[in-house]
């Protein structure tokens, strides 16, 4: 979402008048040619979405409407797995089909183009109906178990985020939603978990808004009639109260996953400064790996402080897109393995965020070689008391922001006075080395994410 917008039409036709610089959305991909037209990206300004679910029937249908603002002419490119089944741009209906999925030009992924023009500097009001993937939902004893539960490793076609549940963006941009979800003929009681405020709940009626410094990797939603044992707590944080929600199948993991949370709470708040979210909301399983999301977590018990450290770094300070992904995941992987000093680097280098531009997923690599990176940054700034002040100082600036690898480079160069361009070219840049798929490096070091028949058994 951008302040702009406020000052509304006459502003944006003065602003074309006098500049003929794009003012595209930082770390979003470059615009590309479709036929004759140009896609372009836009910004989500914000988004209303609507989802019915008919226990009995065992049907779920969606209805999200978009306002987006569009910085160039074109073709609008943004992103929903499902097939629309009714589309309206400004009041006007469109057939479905012209909200297309095509392939990025790149390869990377897939993604959908609205074939509509739109002109530079507009604001537009997108409706789209949806039948909601019945793959993410389940049916049960007269209810429903739904969770927007996501993955930034490894995903088929890389669509891991809101996508896989509505219509969204890319990772770049960030926008507020309302999220109303209506059950029709349940005879079920259900628990709602979310790290989004709820305005209101009864048997039948949840509303959630959602803030607008989320991005598509950052919602959280459980509704579910599971019956999970819930354990509260108000942690006292450095500069505010944090409601603490853990829940579980069992009350000894719910009382578990609470005492380590608000452990590990403490430490990261003394390491890296006060807690940037409204709450914190932690599904503990059984086994498994981890998902992080803004001050919310499904987790193992073992994973858990790695998924926190995310609530700073990840869903703190935000990877702009997946050429960022591993900044996070090698900080946390630094602080699982107790933040060591590294005075060497491989001589073979890494590839930690030299993939093409519509890359969205986070190379393994960053477990690994990313969280060895850290280590030697630490080392090299051991003489200012090494990296971590300086993460603190990024956390400061850039909580509740996004952030590319160019400006963390910029930030860490600027903090330490040092040059980092030839640490940067050779181990995150991967200079020299044979570009290979990101998911194809395993590390044992990191909890492994969940696969799709585990996501289907916990929610
Ligand atoms: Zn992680």
């Amino acid at each position: 979402m951008k302040p702009a917008l406020r000052f509304g039409p006459l502003i944006w036709a003065l602003a074309l008048s006098c500049s003929l610089a794009t003012a595209l959305p930082e770390g979003a991909p470059p615009p590309f040619a479709l036929g004759a037209e140009t896609v372009v990206p836009v910004d989500f300004y914000d988004m209303d979405l609507d989802l019915v679910f008919d226990a009995l029937a065992k049907t779920g249908t969606g209805r999200a409407i978009i306002r987006f603002h569009a910085p160039e002419a074109g073709y609008p490119l943004m992103d929903m797995v499902a097939e629309p089944t009714a589309l309206s741009l400004n009041g006007s209906p469109l057939a479905p089909s012209l909200l297309e999925e095509i392939n990025s030009p790149d390869g990377r992924t897939k993604i959908r183009v609205l074939k509509q023009h739109v002109f530079a500097f507009s604001m537009n009001t997108l409706e789209i109906q949806y039948r909601f993937p019945s793959e993410e939902v389940t049916y049960a004893n007269g209810g429903i178990r739904v969770g927007f539960f996501m993955g930034d490793v490894g995903s088929e076609n890389q669509r891991g985020f809101l996508e896989k549940f509505a219509p969204s963006n890319l990772e770049f941009d960030s926008f507020p939603m309302t999220l109303r979800v209506h059950l029709k003929n349940s005879n079920s009681t259900h628990q709602l978990f979310t790290n989004g405020e709820i305005i209101s709940q009864s048997e039948t009626d949840y509303t959630v808004r959602f803030p607008p410094y989320f991005t598509p990797s950052s919602f959280y939603f459980h509704l579910t009639n599971q019956d999970f044992q819930v354990r509260q707590a108000t942690y006292q944080g450095l500069t505010a109260p944090i409601p603490v929600t853990v829940y579980a199948s069992s009350t000894d993991l719910a009382s578990r996953g609470l005492s380590s949370a608000t452990n590990v709470l403490s430490e990261l708040e003394q390491t890296y400064g006060p807690f940037t979210h409204e709450r914190a909301v932690a599904y503990i399983t059984p086994n498994g790996g981890g998902m992080e999301y803004c001050g919310a977590t499904i987790t193992s018990l073992s994973a858990l402080e790695h998924e926190f450290t995310h609530f700073w770094f990840a869903r703190g300070v935000m990877p702009i897109n997946g050429n960022a992904g591993w900044i996070d995941e090698a900080i946390a992987s630094w602080r699982d393995n107790n933040y060591p000093s590294h005075s060497t680097l491989s001589s073979s280098g890494s590839l930690l965020a030299g993939f093409p531009d519509f890359q969205r997923m986070t190379p393994m690599a960053a477990y690994s070689s990313g969280a060895r990176v850290m280590g030697h940054l630490d080392y090299l700034f051991r003489a200012n008391g090494g990296l971590k002040p300086i993460l603190k100082e990024l956390f400061s600036e850039h909580k509740r922001q996004g952030i590319s690898t160019p400006e963390f480079q910029a930030f860490v160069e600027t903090q330490s006075g040092k040059d980092l361009s030839g640490l940067f070219a050779k181990h995150v840049y991967g200079t020299g080395r044979r570009l290979e798929a990101p998911s194809k490096v395993e590390s044992p070091h990191h909890p492994r994410p969940f696969t799709a028949a585990e996501y289907k058994a916990l929610r």
